[in-house]
């Protein structure tokens, strides 16, 4: 990045300067998790605007962003304004280490921007024609490199009306994790591809449902200790209005966000559900 681009998203940030998001606490054992999934959406005045706005609110969740590839650097520059309150995320990373992958990108770049997630096996990437299997080497690769894997599970609406919902999301936590020893770095969502940008989101009872199903499968492969630390975010058509309904959930410890990430009146009111949830 040229010195006059960094300046250019500094002086964005600069614009307006108010108070930052602010630690606190919240009365669950798990602290809640709001990550936002811009997909293939935002510029840098977009989402200088997006930071603008969320500065001046203390909030006790946790809260990430995934950008596009492109954007990470110019955010990673803003997230500053938020001293660490804010994580940095990316949508996807090759499973190999480096070498000749033309268009692809790496862990280690990522872990080299401060990443602390990726999201892993997103449903839009799995009808692109990503596999179990190459979700489980970025796994692997993303764990191996420091960066928290956000492995996405979730049902189609066929495999659902078929009664499928609890198999189909159980075999693609066990293929995901396959040989993964230690799950305490991870994060599952669980997206129903049903509920995915239509605005139908699932009931905050098919998400415990399926939330307690993942915890249980955890728990019977990592014990009940680790799989309870591991956050399950449900991700679906999230908005402000049914945010708190689901994060109410015994076992819904946070949101994968898409929609409702790209401005900032709607993931102020995620991340405030969130956070009374
Ligand atoms: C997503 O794509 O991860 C997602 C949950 O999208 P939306 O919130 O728009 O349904």
């Amino acid at each position: 990045m040229t010195e006059s681009m960094e300046q250019y998203i500094r002086s964005l940030v600069e614009k307006s300067v108010q108070g930052v998001l602010a630690d606190g606490t919240i009365n669950s054992s798990r602290r809640k998790l709001v990550i936002g999934n811009w997909k293939m959406n935002m510029s840098i005045e977009e989402s200088a605007l997006l930071f603008e706005g969320l500065r001046g609110e203390e909030q006790a969740c946790d809260v990430a962003v995934c950008p596009p590839f492109p954007l990470l650097y110019p955010v990673k520059v803003m997230l500053a304004q938020f001293q660490d309150s804010i994580a940095l995320g990316a949508q996807n990373m090759h499973w190999a280490e480096k070498g000749a992958h033309t268009g692809e990108v790496s862990a280690a770049m990522l872990k080299e921007l401060d990443c602390r997630y990726v999201i892993l096996g997103h449903s839009e990437r799995r009808q692109a024609g990503e596999t179990d299997e190459e979700v489980n080497l970025k796994v692997k690769q993303a764990l191996a490199a420091g960066i928290q894997p956000v492995l996405c599970v979730g049902e189609t609406k066929d495999e659902r009306e078929q009664g499928r919902s609890g198999e189909v999301v159980v075999s693609q936590l066990h293929a995901g994790l396959d040989g993964v020893e230690d799950v305490s770095s991870a994060v599952v969502a669980y997206e129903p591809v049903w509920a995915i940008g239509t605005g139908l989101a699932a009931t905050p009872e098919q998400a415990q449902d399926v939330h307690r199903t993942i915890r249980e499968t955890l728990a019977n492969q990592y014990g009940a200790s680790a799989a309870s630390g591991v956050p399950l975010l449900y991700g679906g058509s999230v908005k402000p209005d049914n945010a708190l309904s689901l994060a109410v959930m015994d076992d819904i410890d946070g949101a994968l966000v898409g929609g409702a990430s790209l401005n900032a009146v709607d993931f102020k009111g995620v991340i405030d559900g969130f956070t009374r949830g």
